[in-house]
């Protein structure tokens, strides 16, 4: 986390960073995003429970909740817990007026730039800013958008010259990049960047590894073999009998299924490594188990460490496979699962 972060920050070229922690840290833990990000000018979540736990757990740094105020009763706990809170609809910004009385608390005018997902049509921006700055109990310290295809080359050049244009004369701080946006856009990133899966090691882009782009998984999900089964050319494999061994062969069974987050529709030939070897799924994964391919690590046997992603086998990789992306295995992780720091 803290080597991402770095490499962020350089990318950053002087904007500050809001480390982006919803989820559970992508499923990292709060808790060891508290120590890999250290560092970050703010910690950016969706939780208003976790962002109290960061506060009582020490951090007194900035966090803004990215979706605002769920209900007016969340007003109270910003201003309590001193949370920056986004304001993208019109209910928002009627909670806002409502209250007229309490401690100050701290705004980011959300726009809505083309993903029509949060914020506030262009049309709408000028009213909503004016209503907001003419609040007493509110100070506004910022301005954002997000979006929608920043992963594609030039995919977020039209959301950008929006915003600067519909911000021109604003005197206020703009944040707009995501991970991609960070990695890729050298120009118009704003004051500040909201990177986040690049953050835990995984790649925003499809093609691209997260290596090759010089991050580093902070997550590894392994697991080891609990039990050998020596096959012969016809035997068949797990659920549904989907493989056929074409050959004898040996395979492993691991300690690890869809019950902890590894997705049931990876299916054969999904990387997974065995005694640090790259080698494959072979057949259905089950609730608690799944079955390797022991073909390129003869000596495997009961008790051999599996990795089922991190540093030998990339999550974006395991992702591809099942048809999803890095981000959702990450956070599906199962509360099963023990996550421990190393190092
Ligand atoms: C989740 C989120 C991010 C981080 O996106 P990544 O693609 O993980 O970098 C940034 N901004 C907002 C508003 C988000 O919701």
């Amino acid at each position: 986390m803290q080597h991402n972060l770095e490499l962020a920050r350089r990318r950053a070229a002087g904007a500050r960073i809001w480390a982006v922690v919803k989820a559970n840290a992508y499923g990292h833990g709060l808790a060891h995003a508290l120590r890999g990000f250290a560092l970050a000018d703010g910690l950016a979540m969706v939780e208003f429970d976790q962002a109290r736990w960061l506060r009582e757990s020490g951090w007194a740094g900035r966090i803004l909740m990215l979706e605002g105020a769920f209900e007016p009763v969340d007003l109270d706990e910003a201003a309590a817990l001193g949370l920056e809170l986004v304001v993208h609809c019109e209910q928002q910004l009627g909670w806002l007026e409502a209250r007229s009385r309490g401690p100050v608390i701290a705004v980011q005018l959300k726009l809505n730039t083309g993903m029509n997902r949060l914020g506030f049509q262009p049309a709408m921006v000028r009213q909503a800013y004016a209503r907001l700055t003419a609040l007493p109990t509110v100070q506004l310290r910022g301005l954002l958008t997000h979006f929608a295809d920043a992963d594609l080359p030039g995919g977020a050049d039209a959301a950008r010259a929006r915003f600067l244009e519909l911000v021109t004369g604003l005197p206020q701080e703009s944040s707009l990049a995501n991970s991609a946006a960070l990695i890729d856009q050298c120009h118009g990133r704003g004051d500040w960047v909201r990177p986040g899966v690049a953050l835990y090691g995984a790649s925003p882009f499809a093609g691209r590894s997260a290596a090759g782009l010089g991050l580093r998984a902070a997550m590894t999900l392994a697991s080891r073999l609990i039990g050998v089964q020596q096959l012969q050319a016809g035997d068949r494999v797990g659920y549904g009998s989907t493989f056929t061994a074409p050959a004898p062969m040996r395979i492993g069974v691991a300690a690890c299924g869809y019950a902890d987050g590894y997705p049931r529709r990876a299916s054969t030939g999904t990387p997974v490594a065995v005694a640090g070897v790259r080698t494959r799924v072979v057949g259905r994964v089950s609730m608690d188990m799944l079955t390797v391919d022991l073909t390129p690590v003869p000596q495997a046997d009961v008790g051999a460490e599996v990795e089922l992603w991190g540093e030998t086998v990339p999550i974006d990789e395991v992702a591809a496979a099942a048809g999803t992306i890095g981000y959702e295995l990450m956070c599906a992780l199962a509360p099963r699962v023990r996550v421990e720091a190393i190092g």
